[in-house]
C-alpha cells in the first residue's frame, strides 16, 4: 500500500488527535498577515484554563522574564505570536483527553520522551542562538506525534514494532516503513498538515530523523530542522534506554552541525534531565523522570563491561591463562631439563662430568650387585699429552680433547656412560658387561683413537691413548672407589707397558669375588 492510502486508512480509522478549538482557530489566526496582537488575545482569553495555564507558564522560571507579565496581551507581546501559537499547541497537546492505551504503547512514556525532546530544543536553540526557542520546542514535542498515531491505528502492529525496536535495536522508522508501509515522520507531517500547520512545524516533523533530507534554501528552517534532530538524539539519550548509542551520535553531530564545544555539550548533558522535570511542572503534567545522564551513562557503562565479560568470554580468559600456563611450564621444564642436563656435563667436551660419572656409578654398581650382573670399567689417559700441549698449543689441545670424546661415543652402547674423568682422562661405565668384552671394547676405543685424524685449521692431528680395564664379574661384591683403583692400576700398567695400549686389572687376590 502506499503511504497516502495508509495516511486514508489512518484518518479513516479516526486515529488523529483533535485539536482543541482554541489551538486550531489560533493556527489559522497566526498564517494570516493582517492578525493582531488583540485578535489573538482574545481567542486565549476564551478559555480561561488555557488563559491561566499560560500565564503561569510565561511568569515560571522556564521564562525567567524580570517582571510579572500580567496579561494574556502583554504576554503576546513579550513573546511574539508565533511562540504564544508553540505554547498553546503543546498545552493542547499535553493536556490532550488520553484515551485507551494502544496495545503496549505508553501514553505517558510518549509523552515524558516528547517533552524531553521538546526541552533539549529548547535549551539546544539557547547555546546556539538568541532566537526564538518556541518554535523548536513545539516541533520536537509534535515530532513523534506519528508514532501516537500509528500505534492509535494499528495496535498490534505497533507492539510488535516497539517489541522488535527494542529487543533487535532496528529503528522505528524501518520498522514502521516495513510492517506499516509509512513511518511516523510522514504520518506527523501529513497530521501536521491536516491540522493547518505552518511549514515552519510540519517541515521538521517531515525531517527529525534524516535532515540532510531538506533540499528547501530557508536557512532558518534547515537550523531548525537540525535542532529538532539533535534534541531527538540528546532525549534518546535518557529515554530510548540505550544512552549509550546515543550518546557519541549527539555529541558528534552537535560538534558538527552547531559546533557546539565539549564544555557546551557536558553543560547540556548534565542539566537536561532536570529540566525536563521543571518543564513538566509548568505544563501540568505528571513524569517519572530520569536519573541525569552523566548518571545514566556511568550505569550503562558498568552494565556494558559486565556484560562483555560473558560468560563466554571469562570462560575464554581463563582457557586462555591456562594454556598460557601451560606454555610456560613446558618451557620451565625445558629450561629444568637443559639446566640439569648441562649440570651433569662438561663444560669443554661436552660428555658427561666427574660428578655425574660418580652417581651413575653408584647406581650401576648397586643395580649390578642386586641383579648379580656384570660391570666392566675403563679408564682411558693420553698419552703424552703435555707434549702435545706444549708443541701444538692449547688450543689445539681442547680441539683434540672434544674430537676424542666424539669419536669414543661413537664406539659405545646408548645405555654405556663416557664421562670426563679429568684433565685428558676419561672413564667409560658398562653395564652388563665381563671383562672379556670390556676388553674388546676397550681395544676397539683405543684403535679409534689411533686412527683418528682431527682437522684443526686444516692441519691434521693424532692422538694415542692408554686403557685400563676392570670388571666386576657375576656375582662379584666391590666397592665403586675400588672398581675406580682397578682400573687406574690396568691404566697404570698399560702406561708403564709403552703406552697406547689395555690392560686389564688382574685379580689376584679375588677381591672381586663375592666372600
Ligand atoms: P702420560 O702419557 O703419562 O699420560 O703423559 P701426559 O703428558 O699425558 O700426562 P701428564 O699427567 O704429565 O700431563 C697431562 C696433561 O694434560 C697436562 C695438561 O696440559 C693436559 N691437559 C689436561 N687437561 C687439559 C685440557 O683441558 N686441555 C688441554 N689442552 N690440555 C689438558
Ligand atoms: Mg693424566
Ligand atoms: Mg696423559
Amino acid at each position: 500500500m502506499k503511504k497516502e492510502d495508509i495516511l486514508q486508512q489512518v484518518i479513516d480509522a479516526g486515529a488523529l488527535p483533535t485539536l482543541s478549538t482554541v489551538a486550531s482557530k489560533l493556527i489559522s489566526l497566526t498564517a494570516r498577515d493582517d492578525t493582531t496582537i488583540y485578535d489573538i488575545t482574545k481567542l486565549i482569553a476564551q478559555d480561561i484554563s488555557l488563559s491561566v495555564k499560560v500565564l503561569k507558564v510565561v511568569n515560571s522560571a522556564f521564562y525567567n522574564f524580570p517582571n510579572e507579565v500580567g496579561s494574556i496581551q502583554q504576554a503576546v507581546a513579550i513573546l511574539g505570536t508565533n511562540a504564544v501559537r508553540s505554547l498553546v499547541l503543546s498545552f493542547s497537546f499535553l493536556n490532550m483527553e488520553r484515551p485507551r492505551e494502544p496495545g503496549s504503547f505508553s501514553y505517558e512514556k510518549f509523552w515524558e520522551h516528547s517533552l524531553a525532546a521538546a526541552v533539549s530544543a529548547r535549551l539546544l536553540m539557547a547555546k546556539i542562538c538568541s532566537d526564538d526557542t518556541e518554535e523548536v520546542f513545539t516541533v520536537s514535542l509534535l515530532a513523534n506525534l506519528g508514532k501516537l498515531i500509528l500505534a492509535m491505528a494499528y495496535p498490534d502492529t505497533y507492539s510488535e514494532i516497539c517489541r522488535q525496536h527494542s529487543e533487535q535495536q532496528r529503528s522505528f522508522y524501518q520498522l514502521e516503513t516495513a510492517k506499516i508501509g509509512a513511518d511516523h515522520t510522514y504520518i506527523g507531517s501529513a497530521a501536521a498538515q491536516h491540522w493547518n500547520f505552518p511549514e515552519s512545524l510540519s517541515l521538521p516533523i517531515l525531517y527529525h530523523h534524516d535532515p540532510d533530507a531538506y533540499a528547501g534554501a530557508d536557512k532558518v528552517m534547515k537550523r531548525n530542522i537540525e535542532v529538532v534532530y539533535l534534541a531527538g538524539l540528546l532525549s534518546n539519550i535518557l529515554y530510548s534506554g540505550q544512552p549509550i548509542a546515543y550518546h557519541r551520535p549527539f555529541r558528534e553531530q552537535a560538534k558538527k552541525r552547531f559546533n557546539l564545544d565539549d564544555q557546551t555539550i557536558d553543560d547540556l548533558l548534565r542539566r537536561v534531565n532536570s529540566e525536563v522535570a521543571q518543564a513538566a511542572d509548568f505544563f501540568g503534567i505528571k513524569i517519572d523522570g530520569t536519573p541525569s545522564i552523566p548518571e545514566l551513562l556511568q550505569e550503562a557503562n558498568i552494565e556494558l563491561s559486565l556484560l562483555n565479560m560473558s560468560y563466554e568470554q571469562m570462560n575464554r580468559e581463563l582457557v586462555h591463562a591456562k594454556l598460557q600456563l601451560e606454555k610456560l611450564t613446558a618451557e620451565l621444564e625445558k629450561k629444568n631439563t637443559y639446566l640439569e642436563a648441562i649440570a651433569n656435563l662438561d663444560g669443554l667436551t661436552e660428555v658427561y662430568n666427574h660428578r655425574f660419572f660418580q652417581t651413575f656409578l653408584e647406581k650401576e654398581l648397586n643395580r649390578s650387585l642386586r641383579r648379580d650382573l656384570e660391570l666392566s670399567l675403563i679408564l682411558c689417559d693420553i698419552d703424552h699429552f703435555k707434549k702435545f700441549n706444549d708443541f701444538h698449543g692449547h688450543q689445539v689441545g681442547d680441539f683434540v680433547l672434544k674430537e676424542m670424546c666424539r669419536v669414543c661415543g661413537e664406539q659405545i652402547r646408548e645405555y654405556d656412560l663416557l664421562a670426563r674423568y679429568g684433565g685428558e682422562e676419561f672413564v667409560f661405565v658398562l653395564p652388563d658387561t665381563g671383562a672379556e668384552e670390556a676388553l674388546i671394547v676397550a681395544e676397539k676405543l683405543r684403535v679409534a683413537v689411533e686412527n683418528g685424524e682431527f682437522y684443526y685449521e686444516k692441519i691434521s692431528y693424532r692422538v694415542t691413548a692408554s686403557f685400563g680395564v676392570a670388571s666386576l664379574p657375576k656375582g662379584g661384591k666391590v666397592k665403586r672407589s675400588d672398581l675406580i683403583e682397578a682400573a687406574d692400576k690396568a691404566l697404570y700398567q698399560a702406561k708403564k707397558k709403552g703406552r697406547n695400549r689395555v690392560e686389564a686389572y688382574q685379580e689376584k687376590s679375588g677381591w672381586f669375588k663375592r666372600k
